[in-house]
């Protein structure tokens, strides 16, 4: 089922959630786990996210410096259809411009198709470490709306060739959303403006990035009707789990603490785990009580804390 039919028909409230796919050359069994942990509250559907290649550099023997260019973390498309057809539940595979060729993402939306997958969430990712080649052959989508672009076109059966008998494909698209604004905008009126020009193209849904203040949604989201975005904004929640988090989750995606949140836990240091499930209670009661449309929880690959709160909450 596609995530705008979950939202649409159900009068309960939803949760999803988040998680990467394991480095290169590890099992697939932490995933499973995750997803086993997770599977008793009856999750309505789970994003697994994507990586482009990037630069790695190794010291060789002889002292030389190899570089090699590989993703780090491959599998995507896989872990949704394992996910999907393992665990019944449905997925939301993440799509990049960056680092993906328009034919490598036509590539990916047939692969997803065959699998009976037909939810993506569309997005920009963030800067390569080194240039992939592009030329006048091989194109590649900019911003997150040309890739929305791209997949509207599947959706009326037209692909970057011209295709005789060609199929349309069909899938619900999802994109990305700040409450505190993405870095690179110069301010958050023309980030939301972006943000209607994605949804206009033909996006079905937002989530959005973490926030740990629910005001900046509730904010967030009047800024959006007031701009005219009409379709559901789905929170996206961060459950913190040690001190270290308070550094790098700001310096990752631009994101504030609370006041009383980073005093409580910097008091009490030996108890953040137990602080942030605290917190992240805190903040899904207050959202589910002003009815949102779902709930989606960034767990990567420790589904302990996430669970402890949706176990108090759905
Ligand atoms: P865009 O919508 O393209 O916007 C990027 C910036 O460009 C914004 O500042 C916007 O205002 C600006 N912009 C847009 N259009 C224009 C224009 N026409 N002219 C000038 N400026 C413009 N990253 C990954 O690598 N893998 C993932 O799986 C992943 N999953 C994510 C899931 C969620 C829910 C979120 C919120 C983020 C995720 N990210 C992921 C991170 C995301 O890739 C980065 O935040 C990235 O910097 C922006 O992506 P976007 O799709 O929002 O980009």
């Amino acid at each position: 089922m596609k995530v705008i039919e979950h939202i649409d028909k159900s009068s309960n409230p939803l949760f999803s959630f988040e998680i990467v796919p394991p480095p290169r050359g590890r099992t697939i069994e932490a995933v499973i786990e995750v997803v086993n942990t997770l599977q008793p509250y009856n999750p309505s559907w789970v994003d697994v996210t994507a990586h482009p290649a990037g630069a790695y550099y190794n010291e060789k023997n002889d002292g030389s410096i190899e570089r090699k260019i590989y993703k780090k973390r491959p599998g995507t498309i896989g872990i949704c259809g394992v996910i999907q057809n393992r665990f019944r539940i449905d997925t939301v595979t993440h799509l990049l411009t960056q680092g993906f060729t328009k034919e490598e993402t036509e590539d990916a939306l047939i692969e997803l198709n065959y699998l009976g997958i037909h939810n993506v969430l569309a997005l920009r990712g963030d800067g390569l470490n080194y240039n992939k080649q592009y030329d006048k052959v091989k194109h590649r989508n900019h911003y997150a709306i040309d890739l929305v672009d791209q997949i509207n076109d599947v959706k009326k059966g037209i692909y970057l060739d011209e295709i005789n008998q060609s199929i349309p494909m069909d899938f619900c698209v999802g994109v990305a959303g700040y409450p505190e604004k993405h870095f690179e905008a110069p301010n958050l009126k023309l980030d939301i403006q972006r943000l209607k020009n994605k949804v206009d193209a033909g996006s079905d849904y937002i989530v959005t990035q973490m926030f740990f203040d629910n005001q900046k949604y509730f904010d967030f989201v009047k800024s959006c009707r007031e701009a005219d975005i009409t379709c559901p904004i789905v929170p996206g929640i961060k459950v913190i789990k040690n001190l270290k988090q308070f550094r790098s989750v700001p310096s990752h995606f631009y994101v504030d603490f609370p006041d009383e949140f980073v005093e409580e836990a910097h008091e009490n240091p030996d108890h953040v785990e137990e602080i942030g499930v605290r917190w992240a209670i805190k903040q899904g009661e207050e959202l589910l009580n002003a009815n949102v449309p779902s709930l989606h929880f960034y767990v990567m690959n420790d589904a302990k804390s996430v669970s402890q709160v949706v176990k108090k909450l759905f």
